[in-house]
């Protein structure tokens, strides 16, 4: 595979690649928690409450229909940017745990009920477990949870045997954020569908790196954030298919969801507005559609080729670190190395590695069932976005030559 991006002209898009940690060059391998955003995204921040921010829906003035034009454009890019069918099908979120949650409250508490089986994977994020646990312990229904085998890859057969007529929904995720292992989705979800459940994907991973196509995919759901992609936080979009959204019922109530509110009965707005209540985050939702702008400009195709030539070499280097482990050794995966080192806890190496500018992320990940599995209290993790070098993963390998040094 190959790429023709020009490396140091993407780094020199992403103004805060130029801080000083600890007296270093900032080298940022925290990309799957969040990824920087390039100046573009800051610049539409900035000039949206610089020159038009207004609420929105609302007004007739001329902010007011500048700021709403400017909303509903990202809608329609982020329709695009994941090929759904209908502008309506994309509903602005807090984030991907928001959408999780929307989904699990509204279509899990009409739909759902006692006995019914919702089936997860060991390799969730809390936002994929704990909406679950509520509605099931709600209503009465039964978790159950896909096996994984020692490289971090989902048991396929086993996921068979789970699926019953009882099966009503399915919850995975599309890329672990701990692991970096892609699941094979499009087949997890045929699966779900032949029993008739219904399938939601978390995709706040996935996104960054992979073409989303929901129409092709058949995915009923699915949920991301913006943050992982180059763009703002605290917001992220659900993709619905309409016709579920429709039957599904509001998840808040308050202003912009309602037709009429009268004292006696209420009537709801149309989608997307339905699960819209209150004033959304105009600003960073609109910023959003610059961040995918940026992906696109870039191609997908191109950043996921030249972050898995990162995550090729960083491979290779870490194994001639004596004691050092690699978890989550899937065939497919994205570009997350997540280690552990014999003797030598990772919040050790994590504090080491920022003494010398390196941010790593370290601990549990979100993803404590997964730690479980693994025998392992938390791993230290290295994920790679588009601005990263092959230099600065030498630095990351020096540096932890140097945690070895000082703590053993
Ligand atoms: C980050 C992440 C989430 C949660 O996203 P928020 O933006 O915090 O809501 C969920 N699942 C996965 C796989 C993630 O990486």
């Amino acid at each position: 595979m190959s790429h023709n991006l020009n490396i140091a002209s993407i780094r020199g898009d992403f103004p805060i690649l130029n801080e000083v940690v600890n007296g270093k060059q900032l080298v940022y391998f925290d990309n799957a928690a969040t990824t920087q955003k390039p100046r573009l995204v800051l610049d539409a921040l900035a000039g949206y409450y610089e020159h038009y921010n207004a609420n929105i829906h609302r007004g007739i003035h001329h902010l007011a229909e500048k700021a709403t034009s400017a909303f509903e454009q990202s809608r329609k890019r982020l329709q695009a940017f994941l090929n759904a069918a209908h502008s309506e099908e994309i509903i602005f979120t807090y984030g991907t745990t928001d959408g999780i949650n929307l989904v699990a409250s509204s279509y899990g508490r009409k739909f759902l009920k006692e006995g019914d089986e919702v089936i997860i994977s060991t390799m969730e994020h809390h936002s994929n477990i704990v909406p679950w646990q509520m509605l099931c312990e709600e209503k009465g229904c039964i978790l159950k949870v896909i096996p994984i085998n020692d490289q971090g890859e989902l048991l396929m057969d086993e996921y068979e045997k789970l699926l019953t007529e009882k099966t009503k929904f399915v919850s995975v995720v599309h890329v672990s954020n701990a692991l970096g292992t892609i699941n094979p989705i499009k087949e997890i979800i045929a699966k779900a569908h032949a029993v008739g459940a219904k399938v939601l994907i978390d995709g706040a991973q996935a996104s960054s790196h992979i073409e989303i196509d929901v129409q092709e995919l058949d995915c009923d759901f699915y949920s991301l954030s913006l943050h992982k992609i180059y763009g703002p936080t605290g917001m992220g979009i659900l993709y619905g298919k309409r016709d579920l959204l429709n039957a599904m019922p509001p998840y808040r109530g308050g202003g912009e969801m309602i037709k009429e509110v009268t004292f006696a009965k209420t009537t709801y707005n149309e989608l997307p507005y339905k699960f819209e209540a209150g004033t959304p985050n105009i600003a960073d939702v609109v910023a959003a559609k610059f961040a995918l702008d940026y992906v696109d400009a870039l191609g997908k195709a191109n950043i996921a080729a030249y972050e898995n030539e990162l995550l090729a070499y960083a491979t290779g280097a870490v194994k001639e670190i004596e004691g050092l482990r690699i978890i989550g050794q899937a065939k497919e995966k994205v570009s997350v190395l997540s280690f552990v080192i014999d003797g030598i806890h990772h919040q050790d190496i994590g504090v080491l590695l920022d003494q010398q500018g390196i941010a790593v992320r370290t601990g549990h990940h979100c993803t404590q069932p997964l730690m479980n599995r693994f025998n392992i209290t938390g791993t230290s993790r290295a994920s790679f976005a588009v601005y990263n070098t092959i230099e600065e993963i030498d630095k990351l390998v020096q540096g932890l030559h140097k945690v070895k040094r000082m703590l053993r």
